[in-house]
């Protein structure tokens, strides 16, 4: 099936109130450009430089997402232009965000990226890790920060009941920070989970923005 139709495909099955971000990490711009043909106008990516490059090439009414692992050292080629980071999981990147979208004049929206499956090597945070974060003064003195929900990867497997407790287990981490930290923050409403292999789990359990790459653009090549 062709990039168009594995989109109309998914979108049938996304009530409109979920954000589909198409993961076009590897994927060649062509590619993306045939995504954006057939409407889609929100990417994922996560290499920051490979995410500029793309964002430089291909026209400006896209969204850019950035789902990986962000050392601090390439916030800077992302901020100018970036709609949403999926990632953080530590205080000094935040900050490291904070400093760099005030240099740009920008308000820049993140997500906590939270640890919820059993595997050991997914990156995030847990509950009291976040709580630390954002009782911190550092947190409290950063004025170009905009939270605004979670993220989370569940466990690699075909195991769809583990999978559904891990997506439970973050929406119910989203509930009690909503509760704590931001009952009068309309715009903390973010669950971003759920990918190619379980999206449809993720979306029955909360999942306000799903990540799905290899369903649309085919599998991967990693050379
Ligand atoms: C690659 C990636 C995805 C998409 O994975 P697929 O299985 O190809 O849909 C989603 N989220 C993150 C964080 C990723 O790195």
């Amino acid at each position: 099936m062709s990039i168009a139709q594995n989109l109309e495909q998914i979108r049938k099955q996304l009530n409109e109130n979920v954000t589909l971000v198409a993961v076009s990490k590897t994927k060649p711009v062509t590619d993306l450009q045939e995504a954006y043909n057939a409407g889609q106008r929100v990417f994922g990516e996560n290499k920051a430089i490979e995410m500029r490059d793309k964002h430089e090439a291909l026209p400006n009414d896209i969204q850019w997402h950035f789902i990986g692992h962000l050392q601090t050292n390439k916030i800077k080629y992302i901020v100018p232009f970036v709609s949403l980071i999926h990632s953080v999981d530590s205080l000094n990147l935040l900050k490291e965000i904070d400093k760099e979208a005030a240099k740009k004049g920008r308000t820049v929206n993140c997500l906590l990226q939270f640890h919820i499956a059993s595997e050991e090597t997914k990156f995030g945070l847990d509950f009291a890790e976040a709580c630390a974060l954002l009782d911190s003064d550092d947190y409290k003195a950063m004025s170009n920060i905009n939270l605004v929900g979670v993220m989370g990867m569940a466990t690699n497997t075909d195991k769809q009941q583990l999978v559904r407790t891990e997506f439970r287990n973050l929406k119910n981490i989203f509930n009690r920070l909503k509760d704590r930290y931001f009952s009068d923050k309309n715009d903390f409403c973010e669950i971003s989970t759920g990918m190619s292999g379980d999206y449809p789990i993720a979306v029955e359990e909360g999942s306000t923005i799903v990540r799905v790459g290899s369903a649309i653009f085919g599998a991967r090549n990693y050379n």
